[in-house]
Formats: structure tokens, C-alpha cells, sequence
């Protein structure tokens, strides 16, 4: 199998010929971190915009013709829309990148980018957390820097999980099916009439995968779907949901993203001289590089270190949990025809994915990806440590006293997660001294340009976002009320009686247990003296989801839940249902304080604490993950004990009251005879300044470029042999 026709999307006979761009741009996310792009959708009809919960193809496809026909003869419209056609050609087919302008040498490479989640855009519900998001700004960022990646994920027609919360506070899952023609992607077709259907290779019995592709400015992602009729049908729910409870699903999910989705990238002509994986997850992608390195007439040694010199691997938590591994008899069920095309014994295979902590007869996806890999990062200085520590044994086995594991440290898209409000603000303080300063936004020398903006400005646009989260969540419950009449009480806990004036504190992520979404609840009588002190009050809104198969954690969001019940918080706890991209965009801009409390050392990053930042919300954190490189004293607040490990809830707890009341209140209503808070305001600039060009997705791009892309290129390319293992 080789030709394959192009990608196959809807018709839009209704789009006039004039603005039929349009149709371009709504599949290609690009517009989703343009501003001006997403205007062009907005401005057709407002209305209809939040209706289509912002998807423009969606959009599209229910709008009238009539408005579409009106606005192609809008002048108006058509000038702006021009300007931004114009740019969004400009920028795809541009040649002149960061990337080649210094890494020409590495010209006609490919690199192939593996995550079994995406979060790109609450359109495509294709993540769980803060993995899945670091994969989607990594995406956005490649395609900024013109790297030339590609990637490969998962079509999740049911997405990761939609949350209801019932009326005993237990998480419910309502099912919701993508509407795939409703969505930004497209069906890979085989010819003009056929969707291409392939079978993941020598894996018994068979599995059969079609492809769908997003495009994410200049970058494709391949969307591998079982969902097809060559499937018996638990194969066809393969690709249904994220991280399914089963084991044995589990492994054929990663059968399909592994080997599947490099036979797929195979079939497509695309011939990645590196590869990228993003956790354990699609590992199996390093099995199918040797197997196709040896039937191109390699031995299994010369494969193993080919493939060990020209693949890189992420590791991204230190919990157990996020480490998948297999006993060899599942192993063997699917992988029994495979084996003997490695050119070693199943028992070598076998063996590449043993962890010492591990009892025997288990294939640990970690293990097998750190042996696979010579380039091997932890995601932050912190968790580098954490993980060195972690496999240790591993590699003191093969006689390495340090793991080769370093670390680069996440970042985070900054044209999606700062607000348009702020980046306009920016630009009329950056702009005169720095027309490029958003393309240059790594460069901490812009960002000393914020203590220009003069502080009123910043507040105002400040109270703009916090108002808009606060109506947006009253809005809701409102309407949640009408329409499904829900009892009056959960009206109030789902945030009803928030107030845009009083001090908001956000807590939001996944609600695994680590996280300790509950710890600000120890000492009862002590956060309602700090939540309902009447001049100085402090509400706190929660959301977040938990694993469908971790029940401690739907505890939490069951006590959580109550606790915004509780008649003596007067309604300033707040539960959000349903946390997603989009909840979340109005959370890091409009919230006064972002809370972090996981135990140390779980977290090994955390990303949502850098959106905050950049927004000049401020981080009050453990010190954990990113924070112990980004607190400097002045950009926010740290908490906790320092010891490790133990039971600590209580101490840490209490050192949460004791900042809350002494400085971060008091900070917050300190207001100056003009009637605005100077000093906070100080420390919003303070944190925008520290933390914006460090942790943004471009510092930590070009650092993968640097330190793991372009030596993997330069081996893949000289041949060169790497004494690392
Ligand atoms: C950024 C983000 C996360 C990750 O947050 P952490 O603080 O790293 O846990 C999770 N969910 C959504 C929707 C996000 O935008």
C-alpha cells in the first residue's frame, strides 16, 4: 500500500467563494492561539459563535447561508478577513523559521512526536490533564519555530470523561460522542473513496486502524481510530476513551499507538530520522524501529543502538500509576508472531522491560523506554532529580552509578494561555520599544517592559478577566438551573453566590490523590474565619475530574462538594462541573490566586501554575516541581514542610492559614488613596516578569532542539556512535 489520496474533509457548498478561506482556517487550530483569526469567526455572528462552543467547523456547518453570504459583500469584514488569510498563508508556508535558520544542516529531517494525549482545544477533548496539554503546546510551539515534526495520537470518540456530579457529590461519567464531522478533522483517505485502513503489523490477532489528521499550524498530527467496521468490537472500542481501566485494552492501546501509529507514518511516505515520546505510553514505536532496522538487514545489536542514539524519551511522573506494565503472558498473546522478527529472543525483548522494583515475569513501559532512549528527560530540575532517584536501580544494573536522565524543564504556549486583553495591553506598552516582542517572548530582556504598564491598566484588565470568569460561572449554573431544574442548593455550590470583588482563590487539575485538592479543608474553623470574614472575604473555586477507575479520588471531589454545601461557607466554596480547556483558559486569567498544594515529590512539574503566571495570577504553592525554580521571594508565595514523604497534611495546612491571613488577605484589600492595590499589583508585575519567558513552550522547544533534537539529527545523520546507554 502507498498512494494515499489527500485528506478528505467535509463540503462547505454554503461558504461563498470570497471567504471560502474560511473553511481552511477552521481546520487548522492556527486560529485557535491567533486572536484577529478567531475573530474572523466571531465576528460572522457572536451568537452563534458560543453556541458552537468556539469550533469554527462546527460553527460553519450550522450557520445560515444568508450570513455568510452577507458577509462576503462586508467590506468590513472581508478587509480584516484578508489581513488575516493573508497571514495565515504567510506564516505556513514561510521558510525562514527559527528552526532553519539555525538548524539548516538538519534540512530534509523529520522528527516523529508520540503522546497518547493531545490538549489542543476543548473541540478535541483528546487529554486527561497536564500531559496532554504539554504535548499540545509542544505542537503549537513546533509549529511557531518551524521544527519539522510530526505527530501521532489517539481519536478518542468519547473523549477522556464528561463530568456530572450527581447529587450525593459522586462524579458520574455522562457518555458524549465526538461528532466527527463536526470537529477539526479530517478522514486520511487511501484513494478519492476510501478511507485508508491498515492492520497494525504481525500483531495476532489482527487489529485494524483508519487515520484522521489535525493540523496544528505547520504541524500534522495523525489521529489513529479502531472505530471501524474491519474490527471485532472490543477492538473497536480501542480508541473510545483515554487510559481505560483494563489492562489488557490498555496494552492493545498501546499496540496501536506504538506500532500502529509508526506503520501509519510508515504508509504515509513520512520517514522520521528521530523520534519523540512523550511518556511510556507509546513505546512499543521503539519495537517497530528495530524490527524495521533489522529487516533492512541490521543485526538486533546494531538496530538496539541505532534506535537508542536516534529516539528520546520524556518521563512525566513519579506516580505509580502513571507507569503501565504488563505481565509477559499478555505480552506474548499479541506480540507471538512479532518476537522473531527483532532478530533476538523473545527473552532479550522480554527482558529490555524489566524494573528491579517490579516482581519477575512484567514489561514496564518506563523501564523498556529509559533502556531504549539515550536521550532521557524528567520535566523539571526537581523531578530529574526525583526520577534519577526513582531508577537508579535500573541503570546501576548495567553498572551506571548516575541515570543518564536530565531534565527539561515544561513550558507553556504563551500565545493560548495568556489572555487577549493582556497581550493587547502588552502591545501598547512592548510594541514601541519591541515590535517583535511576542516572537521574542523567551527573551526575559522584554519582560522588564512590564513595569511600563502602569498599574491601574493592569488591575483594570485584571477585575475585566475576573468578572468575566465569575459571570461566566453564574451564567452557567443559571442556566443549568432552567434547564434541568436541579435542586436550588447545587445552584449555589456550583458558584452562584461568587463575588467579583472578594479575593478568589482557583484550584484547579486532576483530582488525583496526590494533589491534595482537600488540604485547605483541615482545620474547618479556621477557613471559615478567613473565607467568611465579612470585610475582607475570600471565596475559593474548585474543578478538576478524577480517573473513572480511582474512587479515593472521586472522594475527594465527593468531600469537596459538600463542603461547598455547607450552608456556613455562604456559597464562597465553589465546585465547577466538567473541567476542561475552556474552563480552565477562564480560571489561569480571572482567579486573584492560584493554589498548589500536591505532596512533594508527586508533582513533577505542574503547568497550570505557569498559565496563572503569565496572566499575573499569582502562584501560592508547595515547594514542588517547577516552583523551586521559579519562586524568587517577591512572584508569588510558597508553603509547606520540606521533609518529604510523610504525613504531613496538617503542618502543611496550617502554614496555608497562617500565609493566608498574615500576608495574602491583608496584601490583597491593601488599597492606596487612589483605590487601587499598589503593592499587588507589584507582585502581579513581579510575577509576569520572573516567569513568562522561562517557562514558556518556546524556552523549552528550543532546549529540546538543542540538547536532544539536533544531536539525535547529527548522529542519525554521520552515523556517528553515542557511548551513552
Ligand atoms: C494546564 C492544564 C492542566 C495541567 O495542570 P497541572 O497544574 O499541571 O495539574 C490540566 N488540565 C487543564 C485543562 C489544563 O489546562
Amino acid at each position: 500500500m502507498n498512494a494515499v489520496a489527500d485528506k478528505f474533509r467535509k463540503d462547505f457548498p454554503q461558504v461563498p467563494e470570497r471567504i471560502s478561506g474560511l473553511v481552511d482556517l477552521a481546520y487548522n487550530l492556527w486560529w485557535s492561539w491567533n486572536p484577529a483569526a478567531k475573530m474572523v469567526f466571531k465576528q460572522l455572528n457572536p451568537q452563534a459563535w458560543v453556541e458552537s462552543t468556539h469550533n469554527p467547523v462546527r460553527m460553519l456547518t450550522e450557520l445560515p447561508e444568508e450570513t455568510l453570504v452577507t458577509a462576503s459583500k462586508n467590506p468590513l469584514y472581508l478587509r480584516h478577513y484578508d489581513i488575516v488569510m493573508s497571514r495565515f498563508r504567510q506564516e505556513l508556508a514561510s521558510r525562514n523559521s527559527w528552526y532553519t535558520e539555525h538548524f539548516s544542516h538538519n534540512h530534509g529531517h523529520t522528527i516523529a512526536y508520540f503522546s497518547a494525549e493531545y490538549g489542543l482545544h476543548h473541540s478535541l477533548p483528546f487529554y486527561a490533564g497536564g500531559l496532554g496539554f504539554l504535548a499540545g503546546d509542544h505542537l503549537k510551539e513546533s509549529s511557531d519555530l518551524g521544527l519539522p515534526l510530526v505527530a501521532v495520537g489517539f481519536m478518542y470518540s468519547e473523549g477522556y470523561l464528561n463530568q456530572h456530579i450527581g447529587q450525593d457529590g459522586w462524579q458520574e461519567n455522562i457518555k458524549e460522542l465526538l461528532n466527527r464531522d463536526a470537529s477539526p478533522i479530517k478522514r486520511v483517505m487511501y484513494n478519492h473513496d476510501t478511507q485508508l485502513v491498515a492492520r497494525v503489523p504481525f500483531i495476532d490477532p489482527p487489529i485494524y486502524i483508519s487515520v484522521w489528521r489535525v493540523d496544528i499550524g505547520t504541524i500534522p498530527l495523525y489521529l489513529l481510530d479502531t472505530d471501524i467496521k474491519e474490527n471485532d468490537p472490543a477492538n473497536r472500542m480501542i480508541s473510545s476513551r483515554l487510559y481505560t481501566g483494563d489492562n489488557e485494552q490498555r496494552l492493545r492501546q498501546e499496540i496501536v499507538l506504538g506500532i500502529g501509529g509508526s506503520y501509519i507514518l510508515d504508509i504515509l511516505g513520512i520517514r522520521p530520522t528521530i523520534i519523540h515520546l512523550n511518556e511510556g505510553h507509546p513505546a512499543f514505536a521503539l519495537l517497530e524501529r528495530i524490527r524495521e532496522n533489522v529487516a533492512d538487514k541490521m543485526s538486533f545489536e546494531e538496530a538496539y543502538a541505532h534506535v537508542q542514539n536516534t529516539s528520546l524519551f520524556t518521563t512525566h511522573t513519579p506516580v505509580p500509576a502513571g507507569h503501565d506494565a504488563f505481565p509477559h503472558a499478555l505480552m506474548d498473546k499479541y506480540f507471538g508472531g512479532y518476537y522473531s522478527l527483532l532478530g533476538t529472543p523473545r527473552e532479550t525483548i522480554l527482558g529490555l522491560g524489566r524494573a528491579p522494583q517490579d516482581p519477575g515475569g512484567i514489561f514496564n513501559m518506563t523501564a523498556f523506554a529509559l533502556k531504549m532512549c539515550a536521550f532521557r528527560n524528567g520535566v523539571s530540575k526537581r523531578h530529574g532529580e526525583v526520577a534519577r532517584d526513582m531508577w537508579q536501580r535500573l541503570f546501576a544494573e548495567n553498572g551506571t552509578n548516575v541515570p543518564p536522565i536530565r531534565h527539561i524543564t515544561n513550558g507553556v504556549h504563551v500565545p493560548t494561555w495568556l489572555d487577549p486583553r493582556m497581550e493587547l495591553l502588552f502591545n501598547t506598552y512592548f510594541s514601541p520599544s519591541c515590535p517583535n516582542w511576542l516572537s521574542e517572548h523567551d527573551s526575559p530582556l522584554i519582560w522588564e517592559m512590564i513595569n511600563e504598564i502602569p498599574d491601574e491598566e493592569l488591575w483594570a484588565v485584571h477585575v475585566q478577566l475576573k468578572r468575566k470568569l465569575v459571570n461566566r460561572i453564574r451564567e452557567h449554573k443559571r442556566r443549568k438551573w432552567v434547564s434541568e431544574g436541579t435542586d436550588p442548593i447545587n445552584v449555589v455550590s456550583g458558584g452562584a453566590l461568587l463575588d467579583p470583588n472578594a479575593l478568589t482563590i482557583g484550584f484547579a487539575r486532576r483530582f488525583s490523590t496526590y494533589k491534595r485538592a482537600d488540604l485547605i479543608f483541615q482545620d474547618m474553623d479556621r477557613l471559615k474565619r478567613i473565607v467568611n470574614n465579612r470585610w475582607r472575604p475570600v471565596q475559593i473555586i474548585f474543578a478538576g475530574k478524577a480517573h473513572p477507575a480511582d474512587d479515593e479520588g472521586k472522594r475527594i471531589i465527593q468531600k469537596v462538594y459538600q463542603y461547598a454545601h455547607q450552608q456556613d461557607f455562604g456559597g464562597r466554596i465553589a465546585f465547577v462541573e466538567d473541567y476542561g480547556e475552556q474552563m480552565a483558559q477562564y480560571l489561569v486569567h480571572g482567579v486573584d490566586v492560584w493554589l498548589n498544594n500536591p505532596l512533594p515529590p508527586m508533582e513533577a512539574c505542574g503547568t497550570s501554575g505557569m498559565k496563572a503566571s503569565l496572566n499575573g495570577v499569582l502562584h501560592m504553592s508547595i515547594m514542588d516541581g517547577w516552583w523551586i525554580e521559579a519562586f524568587n521571594g517577591t512572584n508569588g508565595w510558597a508553603f509547606g514542610d520540606t521533609v518529604t514523604g510523610k504525613n504531613r497534611d496538617w503542618s502543611d495546612a496550617g502554614q496555608l492559614y497562617e500565609l493566608l491571613e498574615r500576608e495574602v488577605v491583608p496584601l490583597y484589600y491593601t488599597v492606596s488613596n487612589d483605590g487601587f492595590p499598589h503593592m499587588w499589583v507589584k507582585k502581579m508585575k513581579e510575577a509576569i516578569r520572573s516567569t513568562a519567558p522561562r517557562f514558556s513552550a518556546r524556552r523549552m522547544v528550543k532546549e529540546y532542539v538543542r540538547q536532544g533534537y539536533d544531536p539525535a539529527l547529527g548522529f542519525a545523520v554521520a552515523g556517528k556512535k553515542s557511548n551513552v546507554r
